[in-house]
């Protein structure tokens, strides 16, 4: 498999706005639009940093996989995303060496991105994204 950059760094946030004042008020990135990914009760803000970006994350639901991530560990860094060349060849790959898969087919993410997300049991405690663009 070949992973071609990191991709974007997700970030859970209670509000997208207030996080705003840091990212982009204080430190000028530019909001890229939000979108709600009703599957994953969840909106997303993409601030492109160079060739990679910051991704805000704010729960649309009280039951969404953010808002229980912030309950349990507060905001903070939530995953890591790398863009691969070939998503499909790349879980294949990951299922052989026994890594414990979330998704063991693609799906789709905000931006058109097909994603899929590793079990942080198999990455020293870091949830993994996957994602081909
Ligand atoms: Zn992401």
């Amino acid at each position: 498999m070949k992973i071609l950059q990191i991709d974007h760094l997700g970030i859970a946030v209670n509000s997208i706005e207030e996080g705003q004042r840091f990212w982009t008020d204080v430190l000028g990135l530019p909001c890229e639009g939000a979108e709600t990914v009703a599957s994953q009760k969840v909106t997303t803000a993409f601030f492109p940093v160079g060739e990679s970006e910051v991704e805000l994350l704010e729960s649309t639901a009280p039951d969404g996989p953010v808002a229980k991530y912030i309950e349990k560990r507060g905001e903070g860094i939530q995953h890591i995303a790398f863009r691969v060349e070939n998503i499909e060849e790349a879980l294949a790959e990951l299922k052989a060496k026994g890594v414990r898969l979330i998704d063991e087919t693609p799906r789709m993410g905000a931006g058109g991105a097909r994603i899929a997300f590793l079990h942080p049991k198999s990455t020293s405690g870091v949830l993994v994204e996957l994602c081909q663009r």
